[in-house]
């Protein structure tokens, strides 16, 4: 068994603005697990607010190689995985980078798609919303139009302007809207009346609304809320979720957060199981991690997956976005391929 990881900054199309700042990169690592000449990727996408260095994740990935390279079977990479939040417990986005190799690797040497090996039924119909940056009145139609092809747009919101931003969208599109608050509410009350004010405006869904700390406000506000309330910030992994339940709606689950593709799947049984929604969401990530994503597209009430569609250098390929939809990917594995085999890691 053989790991490789290599360093790589993808470049956003345009720079990506949030409250607190703007970006035109975002670090991330790639990992490839290869036996018998057969290669499995995964990625690391390491976006400030994650608080993962490339620097750690390169530390971590050279002490998991010395581990992974002693294996001859895939089995044995299974058992060296499940041993690893033991060892190491931080690195989730390195550890969701080496969790999805493996499974990019069974899928290729057992000629099956992910989904398949996981036993879900393909979705056919595969719609995402689109984030759009919040600007001005101007920039704002601009960027409505940009995105005509997406169905559902989602926006993020969190400041006492919140009213005033919606109104102004509304102008120009008539799409559902997610909103992701990212915390920005602290007062219960404005929550409230923000909440039903944002259902009379074709918002479907609210996002992290108030700061993590605040579980009885938020068991109120989920409670009074006409539309969904998801956990973004509240919910890394599997073990979250029993105290959220009552708490929200439901919980935007994201590789990097979670550390893979075996702990995302049982954090969408473990919604299931506890009636909560299911969000599927991505940081800043190219096709290699979204691909692995999209096989679970079938098990979520929400995909949020489109941030291959705001990166330049994605080095690889094979998710297609087509009128706002995300084609089913039936390849083996996770369903990608390096644009060009010799650039990234030799
Ligand atoms: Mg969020």
């Amino acid at each position: 068994m053989n790991l490789h990881y290599t360093p790589y900054l993808l470049e956003f199309k345009h720079p990506f603005g949030v409250s607190s700042n703007t970006r035109t990169h975002t670090p991330t690592v790639y990992v490839r697990l290869e036996m018998d000449g057969v290669y499995g990727y995964g990625e690391a996408c390491l976006p400030k607010y994650l608080g993962e260095s490339t620097e750690e994740t390169l530390t971590f990935l050279k002490q998991v190689k010395l581990l992974f390279e002693k294996a001859t079977k895939l089995e044995q990479i299974q058992e060296m995985k499940d041993e690893l939040d033991r060892i190491f417990p931080a690195n989730n986005a390195g550890k969701a980078a080496l969790d999805t190799s493996y499974w990019d690797l069974k899928g290729k040497l057992l000629n099956k798609p992910l989904y398949s090996l996981f036993g879900i039924q393909k979705s056919d119909e595969i719609v995402t919303s689109h984030t759009i940056g919040i600007d001005e009145e101007k920039k704002i139609e601009e960027k409505v139009m940009e995105a005509e092809e997406f169905k559902i747009l989602k926006i993020k919101i969190g400041t006492k302007d919140d009213k005033e931003l919606i109104r102004t969208l509304k102008k120009f599109t008539d799409k559902p809207l997610y909103v992701d608050v990212n915390q920005g509410w602290t007062d219960l009350g404005f929550a409230i009346e923000m909440s039903h004010f944002l259902s009379e405006n074709n918002v479907v869904l609210i996002e992290q609304p108030m700061p993590v700390n605040r579980i009885e406000e938020m068991v109120l506000l989920t409670e009074k809320s006409p539309i969904p309330t998801i956990a973004d910030e509240n919910v890394k992994r599997l073990s979250d979720i029993a105290n959220l339940k009552g708490v929200f709606s439901g919980i935007n689950i994201k590789l990097m957060k979670c550390g893979g593709v075996t702990e995302a799947f049982k954090m969408i049984e473990s919604a299931k199981t506890n009636n909560m929604k299911v969000m599927l969401g991505c940081m800043a990530e190219s096709s290699c991690a979204t691909a692995a994503m999209v096989h679970f597209a079938g098990m979520a009430d929400y995909v949020d997956l489109d941030a291959p569609c705001l990166i330049k250098n994605d080095p690889f390929e094979g998710i297609n976005y087509m009128n706002g939809r995300i084609t089913p990917l039936d390849s083996p594995g996770i369903g990608i391929r390096l644009k060009s085999i010799d650039s990234l890691f030799e």
